[in-house]
């Protein structure tokens, strides 16, 4: 078995943080509704533990939110000991990084839904929802409670009301007592860079949210060539969700950079194979997708303060190209007729290709006029000067 079961996934962690007593703490938040109990560990990532300092920027990470979504448990692992330096990611320089991390305090919550896990681990191989049946990504209060056609109590289930879970009460006062500025609830079941909305088939207005798309596409190219699918939840995936985290952490919560990442799935595995949907089963994946994204969340690290303005370096400039011009110009004007369509997204790359074009013909024309002007000033040295 390649994977941990949860006790001792939360045990490695544990040790690892006492470990690295100067970089890693760990605490557990608890919270209670009607008889039904919920415990949440919270690692926190401070080098020299300067945590109570409001100047560093804030990251908030959650893991296994859905039960049978075992492989995200392993990529807080991976993450965890890769920042205590226990672990190393090939290309990463790791002085430079440090510089990055000196700036950060990031807060993981590798396992938000242990009583759903536990259901996962006593045989229950397709439950995603809590230890009472109830889907935590449906239990937040942005648009909660609506219901799809094609929506399934066994999978949906949105519960009583906004946040009657105590998994999310507890993750709702951890986001808004730490005010994160970044913020990635990860999934699995597909490879997709996830912004808002869920809710609806869009991506929100304003500069955030070129900053968001901006971000996903570097990571897509940058880790998963491209292969990884990007834009709104809503508009992406194939259907609305309703009450999700990440909506209500990016509207209410005020979070500027909200995402959903999922990690891995495999679409040819049958709708009753759960396991296999939604982690993967050999070690050569296994350890690719904690690879590679690990390796995205280093990136995400390094490029999510520079893009929001909020740590200087050089390198920020690398970030303003024609593209990153030109996604900002459509935006706008997205944003200005109102009726957003994700369809919208199939004409930048033709007007990308365009713009290319006419800039280089006026390159070639003005070479062309000078190189005309300069042999005929040299041609004729001494030419009167007509009256113009
Ligand atoms: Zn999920």
């Amino acid at each position: 078995m390649i994977f941990f079961n949860s006790a001792d996934l939360m045990e490695e962690i544990e040790a690892l943080v006492h470990r690295h007593p100067n970089k890693l703490s760990i605490e557990t938040m608890e919270s209670e509704n009607k008889g039904y109990e919920a415990q949440v560990a919270v690692v926190t990532y401070c080098r020299d533990r300067k945590e109570d300092d409001k100047s560093m920027f804030r990251i908030l990470l959650t893991f296994g939110q859905h039960g049978r979504e075992l492989i995200t448990s392993e990529l807080a692992l991976r993450i965890l000991s890769i920042l205590s330096e226990e672990e190393f990611l090939p290309k990463l320089d790791r002085k430079s990084m440090n510089s990055t991390l000196d700036k950060l305090v990031i807060k993981v919550v590798p396992m938000e839904n242990l009583n759903g896990r536990k259901r996962v681990e006593a045989g229950d191989l397709c439950e995603r929802r809590n230890g009472r049946g109830v889907d935590l990504n449906r239990n937040w209060s942005v648009d909660w409670g609506k219901k799809e056609k094609d929506y399934d109590p066994y999978e949906k289930n949105p519960g009583t009301a906004p946040f009657s879970e105590p998994e999310s009460q507890i993750m709702r006062k951890l986001a808004l007592s730490f005010e994160p500025h970044l913020w990635v609830n990860v999934h699995s079941g597909m490879q997709a860079l996830f912004m808002p909305y869920d809710h609806r088939n869009t991506t929100p207005d304003g500069s955030s949210s070129v900053k968001m798309k901006k971000m996903v596409n570097d990571l897509n190219y940058r880790h998963f060539q491209g292969h990884c699918m990007t834009g709104s939840g809503g508009g992406s995936v194939g259907y609305l969700a309703h009450g999700t985290a990440t909506d209500y952490i990016y509207d209410v919560a005020k979070v500027p950079m909200a995402f959903t990442f999922e990690i891995y799935g495999d679409e040819s595995a049958p709708a009753k194979d759960c396991f296999r949907m939604f982690n993967p089963t050999n070690l050569t994946t296994f350890k690719a997708v904690l690879n590679d994204w690990s390796a995205a969340f280093f990136t995400l690290f390094k490029f999510g303060p520079q893009l929001l303005g909020l740590a200087n370096s050089e390198e920020s400039a690398k970030w303003v190209s024609i593209d990153d011009y030109l996604d900002g110009y459509l935006m706008s004007r997205r944003n200005r007729y109102g009726k957003e369509m994700e369809v919208f997204e199939l004409g930048l790359q033709e007007i990308r290709s365009y713009f290319r074009l006419f800039m280089l013909s006026c390159i070639i024309l003005m070479f062309m006029f000078c190189t005309r002007i300069s042999k005929s000033k040299l041609q004729r040295p001494n030419a009167p000067v007509l009256p113009t």
